[in-house]
């Protein structure tokens, strides 16, 4: 039987050998008691990659966005994000849930939108009707939109508007390192824009488990209490955080594999006659539709009978996500099969 081939996306990757390894050889301690010299390890590594203050390592990137909110907004309050956001769509109704805090959504090219749309939809500080602005969230990549990349200068632009209003900046960075492979930009770039940033170390990276929130050191004092209450602080969790140090030393540059590979896909699946649509692929991420002589659900299906996942992401939507484990070999299986389906 031939392997599956898995590209509903890059969460599904398995520690590499020499990852497995430096995972099994780590120091470790109890982290509730700031022990775990390797968890320490890595939080000191990614505040200092951010040129940022302090860092704190959580189970997921939800948890490191919902600590994020509900440090930064109080109930009532209200959150300006993209309508394609993970933090509104993908969390379970955290924003609510937790924070009690209200959402406005922007309508952006891609997830991305600009500092003047958020100029407008900042309300009234002074007007008791409307919900408090306190907080705009940015997500780069954008995971909904295919991958899409933002220009960094239209984050200054949002940059400015927010310390003129007084409010806090936070980035959905699970998949920045894709974005700053291909644009050349280095972390404490970002670092200097944000009051708080979440990066996966699950994504493309390859780390099993994990997500790191930065900030300042008042900002994650705070968080440590937050991650406490929502449970998510751990014990010896250095094991699964030296997988996320020796994916940093080691998986970063190789991010641009993935993104040729997902280029490669995109040309492919151009020439088919099924396709209605793909969106930019910038870095790993391909999301497309089908015409009307093929249902997502069928599609998917012709897939699977070749041991190829893919992820159904809306109506005649599919969406498949380039990693760590999907090789050349699998990309030419992939190729045959998607050349050969009759619609
Ligand atoms: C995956 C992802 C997260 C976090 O997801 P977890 O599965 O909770 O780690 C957050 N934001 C974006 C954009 C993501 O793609």
């Amino acid at each position: 039987m031939s392997q599956i081939i898995d590209l509903r996306s890059d969460t599904v990757t398995k520690p590499t050998l020499a990852m497995l390894n430096a995972m099994m050889t780590t120091p470790v301690g109890d982290d509730v008691y700031g022990e775990d010299p390797t968890v320490n390890a890595l939080e000191r590594k990614l505040a200092s990659m951010f040129g940022m203050q302090s860092a704190i390592y959580c189970p997921s990137g939800t948890m490191t966005n919902q600590i994020a909110i509900n440090v930064h907004v109080k109930p009532g309050d209200e959150v300006i994000c993209d309508r394609m956001a993970h933090i509104y769509n993908y969390e379970g109704g955290g924003i609510a849930r937790n924070s009690m805090a209200s959402v406005r959504l922007l309508f952006g090219d891609r997830g991305r939108f600009t500092a003047n749309d958020v100029i407008e939809n900042i309300s009234n500080p002074n007007d008791i009707h409307a919900a408090r602005t306190k907080m705009v969230e940015i997500e780069n990549t954008v995971n909904k939109a295919g991958g899409s990349i933002w220009d960094i200068n239209e984050i200054k632009k949002i940059k400015e508007v927010t310390d003129k209003h007084n409010l806090k900046f936070h980035m959905d960075g699970a998949r920045l390192f894709n974005a700053l492979v291909e644009t050349g930009e280095s972390p404490k770039q970002y670092g200097e824009l944000f009051d708080s940033i979440s990066i996966c170390l699950s994504k493309g990276l390859g780390a099993p488990v994990g997500s790191v929130l930065l900030g300042t050191q008042d900002f994650i004092n705070e968080a440590r209490r937050t991650r406490k209450a929502f449970g998510g602080a751990m014990r010896q969790a250095g094991f699964m955080a030296a997988a996320g140090l020796y994916a940093l030393d080691n998986h970063i540059e190789r991010l641009k594999e993935d993104h040729c590979r997902a280029n490669a896909i995109a040309m492919v699946l151009e020439k088919q006659p099924y396709i209605e649509e793909i969106s930019p692929v910038q870095t790993n991420i391909i999301v497309f539709k089908l015409n009307k002589s093929l249902q997502e659900k069928d599609f998917a299906k012709k897939l699977r009978e070749k041991n190829i996942l893919c992820s159904i992401f809306g109506p005649q939507t599919i969406r498949m996500v380039t990693h760590l484990d999907f090789t050349d070999e699998m990309l030419n299986e992939l190729t045959k099969t998607l050349q050969s389906i009759i619609n």
